[in-house]
């Protein structure tokens, strides 16, 4: 049965990047009706936070992304440690004490020498005695991986035929000389002992796949599918990683843009399929195709998130957002006109907010000089509140024989003068919500 996974650090929000990840996964599970579990990569304890975890769910359940289950790796220790004995057993695992500092020396020589930085694996000539002494004057090592000096080699999902020298790769270290495992050695026995079937990461874990391959191999295990999405860039081509704080899940939330949006176009970006805005995850699942999506940087840009989000609000049925507008403070007997009125006039439901206000309060008006005596009139022949459908119509119209005046330069003064904007609903649709009468 298919199983993916989405397996975060809980070391900060999710960004755009990683729900590209966690989509991919998320569909590919529950297109072939399988498993998609939530794996909480957390055998950091320092940079790992509570509030992280629930910020991940919370971000996921937004945008409707259920998993079926939770694991969490600091609850998995034991297996990790089992698995290094295993790998110490099959003498696949070598203590090496160099320090950071030694190490830097050692890649710097190896590229002023026009080599590739590859650790040289001095530490597999320490004898007992010297590893013991080493003990004593620097504390524990690290456990390095020995890789076999073969070609590492998988169909990629998304890369296609991928071959990689492992003499080219420093044989990984997998645990730190703290005792912490790290995420190498965690994944590899988390995605064997699950049983997991594919794994969708960005291409910034290539090399990492070429190790785990490895590793699952020396454990005695096969491996899952993998495919490697390209990394996403800025609008221009530029690297977004610095940006990505910014574009947190949460960010753009705040920002108004809302689920479906961000669903569409992450779900098709980076593919040869168009981005149109879809009705609902199933469709996005059911026209997802891994086999789509090609290996060059994709470009995002957030802007292309709000037409996006512009073109779903007016899909969307009073009783959907009955609760946002209630909470404007919008009366009930006007609530769902108020809502057909503005739909195909918002980007964002904050605009919301701004033509309630509007209509409650009534719009600094937009006077020019030479229309000020047409207003200050058209606005003294005004009936009284309440305006009904058939103000706006009645008002112009009367206006019209008062003065001669016809089309924009008719309407256009009254509309800026009533909402302050060049832009918005139909006239006779908003005069009917309006709790003040205009004032010049
Ligand atoms: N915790 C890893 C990361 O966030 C997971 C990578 C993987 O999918 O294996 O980069």
């Amino acid at each position: 049965m298919t199983t993916t996974r989405f397996a975060p650090s809980p070391t900060g929000y999710i960004h755009v990047g990683n729900l590209r990840t966690a989509l991919f996964n998320y569909m590919i599970a529950r297109k072939q009706d399988g498993t998609f579990i939530l794996r909480i990569d957390d055998t950091d304890p320092e940079r790992s936070k509570e509030t992280y975890v629930d910020a991940i769910k919370q971000d996921l359940e937004w945008l409707g992304l259920t998993w079926d289950r939770v694991e969490r790796q600091s609850e998995r220790l034991d297996l990790y440690a089992a698995a290094a004995n295993e790998l110490r057993e099959k003498q696949r695992f070598y203590e090496a004490f160099e320090t950071p500092t030694e190490l830097d020396l050692k890649r710097k020589k190896q590229l002023n020498m026009g080599k590739p930085p590859v650790y040289d694996r001095a530490a597999l000539a320490l004898s007992e005695e010297d590893k013991a002494s080493l003990r004593a004057e620097r504390g524990q090592g690290v456990w390095r991986f020995l890789l076999d000096h073969a070609r590492i080699e998988w169909t990629d999902g998304i890369l296609g035929e991928i071959s990689i020298d492992a003499a080219s790769v420093s044989d990984p270290v997998l645990i730190r000389g703290d005792g912490q495992v790290l995420y190498t050695l965690a994944s590899v026995v988390d995605d064997t002992d699950m049983g997991v079937t594919d794994v969708v990461r960005g291409s910034d874990h290539v090399t990492n796949t070429a190790t785990q391959i490895q590793i699952m191999a020396a454990l005695g295990h096969g491996h899952p599918n993998f495919a490697h999405h390209s990394l996403l860039t800025g609008p221009q081509g530029e690297a977004l990683s610095k940006r990505l704080g910014t574009l947190a899940l949460r960010d753009l939330r705040e920002n108004g843009i809302q689920p479906m949006a961000l669903l569409s176009l992450m779900a098709r970006l980076g593919s040869s399929q168009p981005v149109e805005l879809a009705s609902s995850l199933d469709d996005l699942i059911a026209g997802f195709d891994l086999g789509t999506f090609g290996s060059a940087p994709t470009k995002f840009d957030e802007n292309d998130l709000y037409p996006l989000t512009a073109r779903h609000l007016q899909t969307l049925p009073f009783a959907a957002v009955a609760d946002d507008i209630a909470a404007l403070g919008v009366p009930a007997d006007i609530a769902e006109r108020f809502w057909e009125v503005m739909r195909a006039n918002i980007t964002t439901k904050h605009e919301l907010a701004e033509w309630w206000a509007l209509c409650r309060d009534g719009a600094t008006p937009q006077i020019a000089d030479e229309d000020r005596a047409f207003v200050v009139q058209a606005f003294e022949a005004l009936p009284p509140l309440p305006y009904g459908p058939e103000t706006w119509g009645t008002w112009t119209t009367a206006m019209k024989e008062a003065t001669g005046r016809k089309g924009r330069a008719l309407f256009m003064p009254l509309r800026l003068a009533v909402t302050g904007r060049k832009r918005g609903p139909e006239m006779a649709d908003l005069m009917p919500l309006l709790q003040t009468a205009p004032k010049v």
